[in-house]
């Protein structure tokens, strides 16, 4: 059983048993239920209901981690490789263009040093959701062994520097320095980017990864710029105000003070236990419930971790992705929540006799193995909640996918302390903040301090959130070739911008543990910039047949998964219940399953002779 008192122990669900519900399922009740529950979440303006931070909001994205940036000297350099961005993207990019021993090259940050995520992500409780032995990058090349099954905040972070130092790229960082623009020199064949501190880069080739969970989102709730208290967003932490140094210790300067958090989502749920234990008062205002499963962390077993043979790093990644992909197997040592409903949905579809094998059984079997998940789930808050109203509250009802899975063990019994009210908004969200309060239904809850948990800009374009805007051949000007969506070729190349890569959630076989997806597109880039700078190449660009032909390929992905994205709550994977509104690299779609297109891409280079792609010399 598990440690935790009076907790269901997910270890006690066999994970490849087949969708046998745990009790009587009632179908029709539970189909019901979820769009009762999604239909009070939509709203007409999907994502356009969200502040950002910026203009009156804009002090939500300071940097607190650091002081100002000194001044320094503009920089003036040909380069090689440009990157933007020294999150596990730029360093995994970093890394590989160390390999291929690019003579010259700059990583460029908006922050102090590397991290991204991590650089900005030090709220009090945070973690890796996913097993760091396969979301730390390296872990066979620089002999590090995490600390943790699910490591802390700060070993991530402090391992961002580590990787620094291991490929030698602190010598080649500029940090505190944030792009402004970049413009295509057709004569040159380079880009010229600009910063805020005046550099220009004559740069051969850029890869980016901005615009992703990067940039603070605020609630749009009225009033949100009159709170006379203390606010601030979970990704720009108030140590100051709170008191510890979001490295384990008590927040004690809470202890008299009456705290709200807004949001439930993953980062919630790993700071509410912090604040639950330090603030003489907390209220989490919850929109939706977020489905809790167990965490089960532990220290890291020295002598398996030694035991591990050569090459074990990648098989973990891989056969995590492929159960996450659809595809059954035993191969896979990861034994977690993750790992767990990936078996338990696809064990059910696996006992599909196959003559009886159709989409639309494949779908109810699937559908039911899911209501039967989430059932467990949903029992798990019963067990562990003892106030019936806050245990109803705490229910999520709607499918596992459409949502950040979520885990814990200390979130749920945070609940259960005097000090912490719990206000469910029913759906509809805050009325309105005013000086000293939060309303809801027309009740003001009196609050020093208020935390927004309401995660990151996503839904926005990939310009916005960027913050910069790309000028390419003959002036295109990015933000407008991708005004309703991402146009790609592979998610990294696009017509009219050569030599710029573009990394993250663009068009691109996605992964649960991001590392993995980086590490891929970084992989494809380095071939790319390598060979090219070995042939003569100058540029690089997909021809517009590859570019509709990979368009075609992701339309024809998103709408198999339309019906999936119309049922689910509203969230940022269904562009907050507007799945048309396709203008945000997640709304512009992904390849599934990751492996094939990994595959695919692989088989690309393997060709050796860039196709689908025109260069010059
Ligand atoms: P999030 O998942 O986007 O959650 C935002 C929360 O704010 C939701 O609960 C949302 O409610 C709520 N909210 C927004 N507007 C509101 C309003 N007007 N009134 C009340 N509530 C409102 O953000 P997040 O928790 O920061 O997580 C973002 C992503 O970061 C995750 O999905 C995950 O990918 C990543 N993350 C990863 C880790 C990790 O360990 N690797 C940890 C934390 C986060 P609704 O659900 O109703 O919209």
């Amino acid at each position: 059983m598990a440690d935790h008192d009076n907790e269901v122990d997910l270890h006690d669900y066999p994970a490849t048993q087949s969708a046998e519900p745990t009790g009587p399922l009632d179908l029709d009740y539970l189909r019901d239920k979820y769009r009762q529950e999604r239909d009070k979440r939509l709203r007409a303006q999907g994502t356009n209901q969200y502040n950002f931070a910026e203009g009156d909001l804009a002090k939500y994205d300071d940097d607190p981690y650091a002081p100002p940036a000194q001044p320094r000297e503009p920089q003036t350099e040909e380069l090689d490789v440009l990157i933007i961005g020294g999150g596990f993207g730029g360093l995994l990019a970093g890394a590989a263009m160390r390999k291929a021993n690019v003579p010259s090259l700059r990583i460029l940050d908006v922050a102090s040093d590397f991290g991204g995520t991590w650089y900005w992500n030090r709220y009090p409780g945070v973690r890796c959701d996913v097993e760091a032995y396969i979301y730390l990058p390296f872990l066979e090349e620089t002999g590090y062994m995490p600390t943790e099954r699910y490591t802390a905040g700060p070993e991530i972070l402090e391992y961002t520097h580590l990787l620094g130092r291991h490929f030698d790229l602190y010598q080649d960082a500029l940090f505190q320095t944030r792009v402004t623009g970049m413009d295509w020199d057709e004569e040159a064949s380079r880009w010229n980017v600009t910063t805020d501190r005046g550099d220009r880069f004559a740069a051969r080739f850029v890869t980016t990864q901005s615009g992703i969970f990067s940039r603070p989102q605020l609630p749009g709730v009225p009033g949100i710029e009159t709170f006379k208290g203390t606010s601030f967003h979970t990704a720009r932490w108030n140590y100051e105000f709170t008191g510890g140094d979001g490295q384990g210790g008590a927040l004690d300067k809470l202890s008299d003070k009456r705290v709200a958090v807004i949001g439930t989502g993953s980062t919630a749920l790993q700071a509410i236990p912090q604040l639950a234990a330090s603030a003489q008062h907390l209220t989490v205002f919850q929109r939706t419930p977020t489905a809790v499963g167990v965490r089960d962390n532990a220290p890291t077993d020295v002598e398996w971790f030694k035991s591990l043979p050569s090459g074990w790093q990648q098989q973990r990644m891989d056969s995590f992705q492929m159960l996450a992909d659809g595809t059954y197997t035993d191969d896979c040592p990861v034994d977690d929540g993750w790992t767990r409903y990936w078996k338990h949905t696809l064990s059910a579809v696996g006992a599909i006799p196959e003559a009886e094998m159709s989409p639309e059984r494949y779908g109810a079997e699937m559908e039911k193995a899911d209501y039967a998940w989430n059932e467990m789930i949903r029992a798990r808050v019963d067990a562990v909640v003892k106030d019936e109203q806050k245990a109803r509250d705490l229910k999520a009802y709607y499918k596992a996918t459409c949502k950040r899975m979520g885990f814990s063990d200390d979130y749920l019994p945070a609940f259960n302390q005097d000090n912490v009210a719990l206000v469910d908004t029913a759906a509809s969200g805050i009325d309105r903040i005013t000086e000293t309060s939060i309303v809801v239904d027309g009740v003001e809850h009196q609050v020093d301090c208020i935390i927004f948990a309401t995660g990151f800009e996503l839904g926005t374009t990939w310009a916005h959130q960027a913050g910069y805007d790309v000028v390419g051949r003959e002036g295109a000007i990015l933000s407008e070739k991708w005004e309703t969506g991402i146009r790609s070729y592979h998610g990294l190349f696009t017509v009219g911008f050569p030599n710029i890569f573009f990394m993250g959630l663009t068009q691109t076989g996605t992964t649960i543990c991001v590392p993995h997806m980086l590490s891929k597109q970084v992989e494809h880039i380095a071939h790319v910039v390598e060979k090219s700078l070995e042939r003569g190449i100058t540029s690089v660009e997909a021809t517009p047949d590859v570019e509709q032909e990979w368009v075609d390929v992701i339309a024809g992905k998103s709408e198999l998964r339309r019906p999936g994205q119309i049922e689910c709550t509203p969230g940022y994977f269904n562009a907050e219940g507007k799945p048309n509104d396709t203008r945000s690299a997640i709304g512009s779609g992904i390849f599934f399953p990751s492996i094939e297109f990994f595959d695919m891409l692989a088989d690309w280079r393997a060709a050796d002779d860039f196709p689908g792609l025109v260069t010059t010399t």
